[in-house]
């Protein structure tokens, strides 16, 4: 299966090259960076540090040929480049693997609109561990019920440049499901000066940004004699990458649709 990299000359985009160079059943097929990017015609393996023969394939901005090209692209990049190249995957027939965080509801329906045309898989979290804490989170929620607080807290390294992380939204999410409350509604993102007692049913956010960290992330459920506390700590952002190539090898064949990584594990 041909697979390419969109973002190629970023942090995660160095990883996916790795992954898709080495994974089963892949064929590294091209890699999108930046118009104008100083790794622009970079052999791929050089520019994710692989040691040994090149890639014999190298970073380009022409997005249409790099997706005509490949029968899936990872796409790891900013909002804004996401939903055009939704727009593009739609276009040329392209499954597309996003792990884009950020989005706007505009950046989001243009992701939605390109699903009903091709196979579109979004998470906001692709390693295993994360997708079995989505899990555990939701079932804890619905099972220790509104006498017990819920906080989620997250670290990640000092460039990451949205916050929270999409992880700790994904775990928002899956708690407000357990608990059968409306996320957007009662979540508490900052706390600051005089701010009253802690609101009946919220579901509080707690953000540090520090130095290297892959990604740390905690969930509390706090009730009045006891805690839980669920976590996950990424050790390398290889995690990640792995995930998402393994969720482009899945969309061989698959029907044009919206899928989670929680679809490709099978977690659901
Ligand atoms: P990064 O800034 O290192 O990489 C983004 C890359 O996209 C840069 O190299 C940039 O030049 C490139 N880019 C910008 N415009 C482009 C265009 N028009 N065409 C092609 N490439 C373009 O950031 P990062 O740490 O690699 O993270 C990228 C995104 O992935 C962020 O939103 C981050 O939160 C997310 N992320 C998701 C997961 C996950 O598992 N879902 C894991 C880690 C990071």
């Amino acid at each position: 299966m041909n697979i390419a990299v969109a973002g190629c000359a970023g942090r995660m985009g160095r990883m996916l090259i790795r992954a898709a160079a080495e994974a089963e059943g892949a064929r590294l097929s091209g890699g999108l960076c930046a118009p104008g990017s100083p790794a622009l015609g970079a052999d791929l393996a050089g520019l994710a540090g692989l040691a040994g023969s090149a890639a014999g394939v190298s970073a380009s901005d022409d997005a249409e040929a790099v997706f005509k090209a490949a029968d899936a692209v990872c796409d790891f990049t900013t909002p804004e480049v996401t939903a055009a190249l939704a727009a593009l995957a739609a276009k040329t027939g392209t499954a597309l693997v996003t792990g884009t965080t950020g989005l706007s509801a505009a950046h989001q329906a243009a992701v939605e609109q390109a699903a009903q045309k091709i196979p579109v898989v979004q998470a906001a979290n692709y390693s295993l561990g994360v997708n079995v804490l989505l899990g555990l989170a939701e079932r804890a929620a619905a099972a220790l019920g509104p006498d017990y607080d819920i906080e989620v807290s997250e670290a990640h390294h000092r460039r990451k440049v949205d916050a929270p992380s999409g992880t700790a939204l994904a775990l928002g999410a899956a708690l407000a499901k357990g608990r059968g409350i409306d996320l957007a509604a009662m979540s508490e993102r900052a706390r600051d000066g005089v701010t009253g007692p802690r609101k009946p049913g919220a579901i509080g956010f707690a953000v540090t940004r520090a130095g290297d960290i892959v990604g740390e992330h905690t969930v509390m459920l706090a009730g009045p004699k006891e805690r839980v506390i669920l976590g996950h700590a990424a050790a390398d952002r290889q995690t990640f990458a792995d995930g998402a190539v393994q969720a482009a090898l899945w969309t061989q064949a698959r029907a044009p649709g919206l899928y989670s990584m929680r679809d490709v594990l099978g977690l659901d």
